[in-house]
């Protein structure tokens, strides 16, 4: 590939978000109805489909393959235990930093559900919330294929994790075992650089055809929910990552962000964390410098259980909802709603839309009445797009955190202007 790769894709992807975005938005403003749907129906959701499905055909077998071949190939005991901690530590850690600050945010300086009326129509029906206790219960297989062929991801990061482990203890005699999930993995990441280029106009696509659907305007009734939430999520993005990041590394944030926004651009346009994993895993070892048994380990565990964005959406709903209800938290509450935010965002599926459901948990948990969730589902679309930038950003940022740590990062790659993607 061409040494410039890394500055043309990014400029590419930005230039198909920008452009969706204005076309759609200035679409829903002036062209006939009909005239959308059509443009709708015979080329933005086509475009849009083929690169959602071209990347989440590889979702299983990435995190499959990357995660027997991340557990075996950090391979000692004693590190993958260190390197694990470390990982699960940071991912528990920003989360339970998210939701307090969004807390804080919502509860205390903005409070935005104050002097807004309960609508009468707010219609949603609640499911029965899932039994906290079950996500845990629920992360063992019973049958490991059928947790592939229903893309179950914390029941196939399971199984995967103890293959690894199992793979990295019986040592040589495994060997082939190990150059198998290698080559493997290798030969799927290669898969990816060749998709990739399908999120040009994928990333179009799926961006126009939101909003031609939707349109801004939908935002305007929930302004002051939108604008809080948004706030909150931007200062996780641009204030706590970099911050964390600088402490941690002494990288420079700004060039991390450079690497990184291929991975936020698909992000925001699928609303979903686990079909922009193959982008993650690909930027994070081509760009970012990150070794490949940390990204291969790292990436996937977080795609599925480390949900910032969602966990701060949590945080700023339950404190909007609670408001509107005229109900005042007391500080019991409060904790709460960070540990079960905390733990709805692990059981959260990384997946359009999810977080709003897991967000009936934590509702639950503080006796809010769930139905509170039609008051924000109008605009959780255009929201769950921004979160899940969010939700990518924290895996990326604790993947060359850890790496770094553990003196396996590429610094030269990291800061290389014009680095291949291969
Ligand atoms: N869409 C989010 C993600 O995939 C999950 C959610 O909050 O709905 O990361």
């Amino acid at each position: 590939m061409p040494p410039t790769k890394k500055a043309t894709l990014t400029l590419w992807i930005l230039a198909a978000l920008l452009g969706g975005l204005i076309f759609g938005i200035v679409g829903h403003a002036v062209f006939p109805e009909a005239v959308n749907e059509i443009l709708i129906k015979w080329i933005l959701k086509p475009t849009g489909d083929v690169f959602l499905r071209a990347i989440t055909m590889l979702v299983v077998p990435i995190v499959f393959v990357s995660l027997v071949y991340g557990a075996a190939s950090i391979g000692d005991p004693a590190k993958l235990g260190r390197v694990g901690l470390r990982v699960m530590l940071i991912y528990l850690a920003t989360t339970a930093l998210a939701v307090t600050m969004a807390l804080f945010i919502a509860e205390v300086i903005v409070r935005p559900g104050t002097g807004i009326t309960l609508p009468t129509d707010a219609a949603f029906t609640p499911k029965d919330a899932p039994f906290i206790m079950d996500v845990f219960v629920d992360m063992v297989p019973k049958n490991p294929f059928q947790a592939m062929v229903e893309g179950n991801m914390l029941q196939v990061i399971f199984f995967a994790l103890l293959l690894g482990i199992a793979l990295a203890q019986l040592g040589a005699k495994a060997e082939p075992a190990l150059r198998l999930a290698e080559i493997s993995n290798d030969v799927l990441m290669r898969v990816v650089e060749i998709i990739i280029w399908l999120a040009v106009p994928g990333v179009f696509a799926l961006i126009a055809k939101v909003m031609l659907e939707q349109g801004l305007g939908v935002l305007l009734p929930l302004l002051a929910y939108v604008l809080t939430l948004s706030g909150a999520l931007l200062l996780q993005l641009a204030l706590v990552y970099p911050l964390i990041l600088y402490l941690f590394t002494r990288l420079s944030p700004l060039q991390f962000f450079k690497n990184h926004i291929p991975v936020m651009t698909v992000a925001f346009s699928t609303s979903s964390s686990n079909a922009t994993l193959p982008v993650s895993i690909d930027v994070a070892e081509r760009r970012q410098g990150v070794s490949k048994g940390i990204a291969s380990f790292a990436l996937p565990l977080g795609a599925t259980i480390n949900m910032d964005g969602t966990a701060i959406m949590q945080g700023v709903a339950t404190a909007f909802i609670a408001q509107v209800y005229g109900i005042e938290l007391s500080f019991t509450q409060l904790v709460t709603v960070v540990v079960t935010a905390a733990l709805a965002s692990v059981g959260t599926a990384g997946v359009p839309g999810v977080g709003l459901i897991t967000l009936s948990m934590v509702l639950m948990s503080v006796k809010l009445p769930v139905e509170g969730i039609a008051l924000i589902i109008g605009v959780d679309r255009l929201l769950d797009m921004a979160r899940t930038v969010v939700n990518v950003t924290g895996d990326a940022a604790t993947a060359v955190i850890v790496s770094k740590m553990e003196n396996e990062l590429d610094v030269e790659e990291f800061y290389a202007e014009n680095a291949g993607t291969d």
